[in-house]
């Protein structure tokens, strides 16, 4: 009885129309339409921001120093801080997770 119960809602739970949250891996941002994927494509598991114009994932270098732009200018603050906390928010991240172990 029990057993079956559960069966049900697992089908139920298939049924819902809403997809499972979706984050880039490289920085976050979630993943919720077609546009947000580099190219349209949402078999990709990170986002326009983080893709290259053809599609391919940008490196660690290069989405470090976007970023530490980005923080620069909106927080206001000097590069080597901005950069600091960059790194500290990618080593959050799956796609760098890695990277930050092996250093
Ligand atoms: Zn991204």
């Amino acid at each position: 009885m029990r057993r079956s119960a559960y069966g049900y809602l697992r089908a139920k739970e298939a049924d819902l129309p809403i997809k499972k949250a979706k984050t880039c891996i490289a920085c976050g941002l979630p993943l919720e339409r077609a546009e947000d994927y580099p190219l349209g494509d949402e078999t990709k598991k990170y986002c326009k921001y983080c893709a290259h114009p053809d599609g391919t994932m940008q490196s660690y270098e290069e989405k470090l120093a976007a970023m530490t732009q980005f923080i620069q200018d909106v927080q206001g603050v000097d590069e080597a801080a901005a950069q600091e906390f960059a790194r500290k928010l990618m080593a959050d991240l799956p796609a760098w997770r890695k990277r930050v172990e092996v250093e």
